[in-house]
């Protein structure tokens, strides 16, 4: 594995996987799809894209990838999950269809299809304190796109970023982050750094 292309995988089950390899691409990881459990082997790196949280929950389970996708952010993988990325990652959810489920790591609990459906899909301009130091100061531009929204966060939880009513839509804990909006969308590419930034560390700290 060469230092400095970490290798990162996409979950590639349903959603939009064409968007986070090409943004995971230009950022300067070498990327894989993930559809099967040895796809897993060998990554730095897990992106759970948006889509829907339901099909994707069941077709994980399906294809045998739920204990997989468990047991790698239970290692302490460093994962990143937009949207219905995010949902995957909850512990609790609020909203769910009968018998969904998700891989959980994060300890929030995330309402889906809190703005409405897709008519009530919008963008909006987010003051990220996080992703401005340095000489970066713009605000994130964010799609929600029938999107979530983080409601209660445990303990270990810190929001990265709030919409002005104060709803919480990015969130970290330890190697996990999770946004209700798509920065690949928008190429917003400052959350893809970020999260490239804790693979790269993990990685170095584990060779
Ligand atoms: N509402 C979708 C869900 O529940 C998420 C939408 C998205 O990823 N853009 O999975």
């Amino acid at each position: 594995m060469t230092a400095g292309a970490p290798r990162v995988g996409v979950l590639a089950l349903q959603g939009d996987v064409r968007e986070h390899v090409r943004m995971l691409a230009g950022l300067g990881a070498t990327t894989a799809l993930v559809r099967r459990p040895a796809d897993l082997a060998d990554l730095e790196g897990l992106v759970l894209p948006g889509g829907e949280s339901s099909v994707i929950d069941k077709l994980a389970r399906a294809f045998g990838m739920q204990r997989p996708v468990r047991d790698v952010i239970a290692s302490g993988l460093p994962v990143y999950g937009t949207c219905a990325g995010l949902i995957l990652l909850a512990d609790r959810l609020d909203g769910a269809i009968t018998g969904q489920e998700t891989f959980g790591g994060l300890d929030v609990t995330v309402r889906r299809n809190a703005f409405g459906g897709q008519s009530e899909s919008f963008e909006a301009e987010l003051w990220v304190p996080e992703l401005a130091a340095g000489s970066e100061s713009a605000p994130v531009r964010a799609a929600f796109i029938r999107a979530p929204l983080v409601t209660e966060l445990g303990g270990n939880v810190r929001a990265l970023a709030a919409l002005p009513d104060g709803g919480v839509v990015a969130v970290e804990q330890g190697n996990l982050l999770g946004t209700a909006f798509h920065p690949e969308v928008t190429g917003e590419w400052r959350f893809h750094e970020r999260f490239l930034a804790r693979v790269r560390e993990v990685a170095a700290s584990s060779r």
